[in-house]
């Protein structure tokens, strides 16, 4: 009997620390962990014990009992990726997370409640057991970030992370200023006034550009619009999108590319039951899209999705999953991901087209040129890898080429790496500059638009380590006694529709009834109106 980790894996690596016989890799500080697409338990080596799945943020951890088709591809991952790379026996590498000593009363400011800020508040919490202050801000009057608007609604594993991020901001050493933002509301150097420390977990606001003629004809659209839309960003209040047409082309194959192809060809009664808007969800059931070709530059090996979101592409219900045998071929594999990934790829080439299913088809070898069009786009231009080009004809474009990080009011900013430069989670006054005393980055705002939403644990503990370090060697500046209660006096004259704990949780309790008809988790409010009422009397207190 063992324990297996599916798709949903956050990588966060909680697992790996309770295990009582060590059997989760890669470890923390193992090489290749950072780039590990999920985690695997050694099924020869499992006790069945059962810890690693209680403390698993997203519910990834089942037991091999009773396996369903998720599970059993799981479990399979984990044997081959055993079988490559054996558990050798040797010394326990698993990180002792040692607290530094503080010297007690700190207050810190953490701005954005996305996975980053959540990890960097809990780190601050088990780091000085509880013995912290915590202002938490977010410009928008909901928490989650990136755990709200980024995961796909069908994803539901993965919105489960947003349990704990409940309990986290129900602790009493957490205060929570929603509706604030950082740089209008408040500064960067007033928070500061207020706290020991600021950590900046804002995340990467922008998008990648192509730099391709056309890219912004009607019609092309960055992908991270659409996700931004069908999971209810309030930014997305009142746009639409045109899906009167049979295909779309997706511009990479990052698994934002398989996310927005998945939800333009699933089902929408399936889509029903899951958080995704209301306002989507209707444009979606008159949808005429048919297939969706997700196009790749490089070859299956070295495409940006992960294999188990590749896997769960083909389990989607009423679609074929299709790649034209020409191009599943990979050029010689180096590591256990890049032979999966094109091995399953290559399962799926030679595949019949079944007319009666909507189809994504996975393309690969072709790096965009031009996006043709007059008055809306007609087609895509790929150069391909034998110096010829290829027009795919399409309806919709959608970019799917990464986000960016944009510039933080008061913090310097690295243009060329699109990110706050840093030491260590401290800011510094340039790339290789001196360090900004009390400013902390963490999260993609720090490291780039990369990882996934556990990647942030390792990334939230360097910096809260280094804040810590600095706490303790007295080289942060004490607020003043009366700095909480000056904060909440700013933040009222400033910013009456400041929304608190108790406004957010009349959100809540307001956007789960809402679901309950259509059996979905809740039926988000989609703008900034419509959810500062729904905070009604809570606004502006908790
Ligand atoms: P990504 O993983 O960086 O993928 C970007 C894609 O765009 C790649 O295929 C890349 O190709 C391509 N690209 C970049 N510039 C291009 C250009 N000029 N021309 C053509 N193609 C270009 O970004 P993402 O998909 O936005 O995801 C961001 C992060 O969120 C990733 O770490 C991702 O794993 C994570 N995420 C995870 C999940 C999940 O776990 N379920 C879901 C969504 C997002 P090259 O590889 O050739 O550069």
């Amino acid at each position: 009997m063992t324990h297996v980790i599916t798709r949903s894996c956050c990588n966060d690596a909680a697992c790996v620390e309770v295990c009582p016989v060590d059997c989760i890799r890669p470890r923390p500080g193992d090489p290749g962990f950072g780039s590990a697409e999920t985690l695997y338990i050694d099924p020869s080596t499992c006790i069945d014990c059962g810890a690693c799945a209680d403390v698993c943020p997203v519910g990834a951890i089942v037991t091999d009992r009773g396996l369903d088709d998720e599970g059993r591809t799981g479990l399979a991952l984990a044997q081959s990726w055993f079988a490559q790379a054996p558990v050798a026996p040797g010394p326990d590498r698993r990180p002792v997370r040692s607290a530094p000593r503080t010297r007690g009363g700190l207050r810190v400011a953490v701005v954005g409640t996305g996975p980053s800020g959540f990890y960097a508040v809990q780190e601050l919490l088990e780091r000085t057991a509880g013995d912290v202050q915590v202002s938490l801000l977010d410009r928008l009057p909901v928490p989650g970030g990136l755990v709200r608007y980024g995961v796909a609604p069908d994803h539901g594993a993965t919105k489960g992370f947003g349990d704990g991020m409940e309990r986290l901001l129900r602790r009493p050493q957490v205060r929570l200023h929603l509706n604030v933002e950082v740089g209008a509301h408040v500064s960067a150097a007033e928070l500061l006034d207020g706290h020991d420390a600021v950590v900046h977990a804002v995340g990467a606001a922008g998008e990648r550009r192509l730099g391709i003629p056309g890219e912004d004809l009607p019609g092309s659209h960055p992908a991270r619009d659409l996700v931004a839309w069908y999971n209810g960003h309030p930014d997305l209040d009142g746009r639409d999108f045109a899906l009167d047409t049979e295909r779309a082309v997706v511009i990479g194959n990052g698994n934002v590319a398989l996310d927005v192809a998945r939800i333009l060809v699933s089902d929408p009664a399936d889509l029903a039951t899951t958080d995704l808007a209301l306002p989507a969800l209707q444009t979606l059931r008159r949808s005429r899209i048919r297939e969706v070709h997700v196009v790749g530059r490089r070859d299956p090996a070295r495409a940006a999705f992960s294999t188990p979101e590749l896997l769960g592409l083909d389990r989607v219900r009423g679609v074929q999953v299709l790649v034209p045998g020409g191009e599943a071929v990979s050029g010689p594999t180096t590591g256990f991901a890049d032979g999966a990934r094109s091995g399953i790829v290559a399962g799926f080439a030679g595949r019949v087209p079944d007319p009666a299913r909507r189809r994504i088809v996975l393309r690969f070898g072709r790096a965009p040129r031009e996006i043709l069009g007059g008055d809306a786009v007609r087609a895509v231009r790929f150069g391909t890898p034998d110096g010829g080009v290829e027009d795919v004809e399409c309806g919709l474009v959608l970019r799917a080429v990464g986000y960016r990080g944009t510039p933080v009011a008061g913090l310097p900013f690295d243009h060329a790496r699109a990110a706050v430069p840093h030491e260590a989670g401290r800011v510094l006054t340039g790339p290789g500059g001196r360090v900004v005393p009390g400013h902390y980055v963490t999260g993609w705002i720090k490291r780039g638009p990369s990882g996934v939403i556990g990647t942030n644990r390792t990334c939230a503990g360097e910096t809260v380590g280094s804040l810590l370090a600095d706490h303790a060697a007295g080289r942060l500046t004490e607020p003043a006694p009366s700095a909480a209660d000056d904060l909440d006096r700013l933040l009222r004259a400033r910013r009456p529709e400041r929304v608190g704990l108790e406004g957010w949780r009349a959100i809540d309790r307001a956007e789960r009834l809402g679901g309950r008809p259509a059996g979905a988790p809740r039926r988000k409010i989609v703008t900034i109106d419509g959810l500062i009422a729904a905070a009604g009397a809570g606004a502006g207190d908790g």
